[in-house]
């Protein structure tokens, strides 16, 4: 074994269904024991917008990575209403090691996709990272109120030192108790190919 590698862990970060399984029964009793987690959001805080600021900046934080949903960003968070959804193409299913965030195993999310990337990124390591799927020349293609809450509560700050509210590990906290539905979207999105029609 290599420096790095972890027992029982794929070298290539692609993570099995089996994994999946025994991981998700840990999480629901995990959830159990400790209550599921809400962050309130408060999106009309001025500090949140300023749209001279980001068009000199040119969206540096778009071109980074396609930013997280909150399960808030969805009125219907059943299957076949986030199915329709992702079926647009525009979103990705995301594998993340909770383990960084002191979370056990992995869990899933929703982010907004990048380019390059697939619907369903079954794989932990050497994900496609750079540019957003829904940045244009003349900025993002969603409008303020339907952006997911990892973009609209990221606060601009000179020099590209924008600070966020809503983190990674937010989001991972939120989604845990949605892991159900979204391990049934990940086994109906693996490998298939979609456009994003946004
Ligand atoms: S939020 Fe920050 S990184 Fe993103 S466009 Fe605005 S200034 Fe640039
Ligand atoms: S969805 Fe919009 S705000 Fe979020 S990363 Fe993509 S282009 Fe930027």
């Amino acid at each position: 074994m290599f420096m790095g590698e972890q027992p029982g862990r794929d070298p290539s970060g692609v993570v099995k269904k089996e994994d999946f399984m025994a991981h998700f029964a840990k999480t629901l009793e995990r959830m159990r024991e400790e209550g599921a987690r809400h962050y309130d959001k408060d999106y009309s805080d001025p500090i949140l917008q300023n749209a001279e600021l980001c068009a000199q900046c040119g969206g540096k934080c778009c071109k980074r990575c396609g930013c997280a949903f909150s399960p808030d960003d969805f009125e219907d968070l059943s299957f076949e209403a986030l199915k329709t959804e992702i079926e647009k193409g525009y979103i990705t299913i995301e594998v993340v090691d909770g383990d960084q965030f002191y979370i056990a195993g992995f869990v899933l999310m929703l982010r907004v996709r990048n380019v390059g990337g697939l619907v369903y990124e079954n794989r932990l390591y050497n994900r496609p990272r750079g540019q957003c799927i829904l940045l244009t020349e003349h900025g993002c293609k969603l409008d303020w109120d339907h952006r997911p809450s990892g973009g609209k509560l990221l606060i601009p700050g000179e020099g590209g030192n924008c600070q966020s509210r809503y983190s990674t590990e937010r989001a991972l906290r939120e989604w845990e108790k949605h892991q159900g539905v979204l391990i049934r979207l990940s086994h109906y999105f693996d490998e298939k190919e979609i456009e994003c029609t946004l």
